[in-house]
């Protein structure tokens, strides 16, 4: 079965990247463009991943893993932040909003799958089930 991957973002650049990255690996990928409908949709579909952006229009992607993480059934969906390279204080803000961890913009097109697979690897290893 195709992995669903949910990608939170207002930049059509970044999500065109994501979403063909994903596509060309056998991901399905969803989209929304807001904090608002990213919540919306994963509470819908569940994704297994869900990649955040933090600069995101209405509520941010710190709000959003909050929220997301309020959900219980969410407790263990890999939440991964995608976060400016230029902005280090994001990392850690947004590991205490919840995510399961980040990856840098822009977006390396060599290692983004790779880094995806670790977060996703790992949160397996520690038996949660997606
Ligand atoms: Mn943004």
């Amino acid at each position: 079965m195709k992995k669903s991957v949910l990608v939170v973002e207002d930049n059509e650049q970044n999500l065109y990247l994501m979403r063909y990255l994903l596509e060309e690996n056998g991901y399905e990928c969803i989209s929304a463009r807001d904090g608002k409908k990213g919540i919306e949709l994963a509470t819908q579909i569940k994704p297994a991943i869900i990649l955040l952006d933090i600069q995101l229009p209405e509520i941010d992607g710190y709000a959003v893993a909050r929220e997301l993480r309020k959900d219980v059934s969410m407790t263990h969906t890999v939440i991964i932040a995608v976060t400016s390279y230029a902005m280090p204080g994001d990392r850690e803000r947004a590991l205490e909003a919840g995510c399961t961890g980040y990856i840098e913009k822009p977006i390396n097109p060599d290692t983004f799958l790779d880094e995806i697979e670790q977060y996703l690897a790992n949160s397996l290893d520690e038996g949660n089930q997606l």
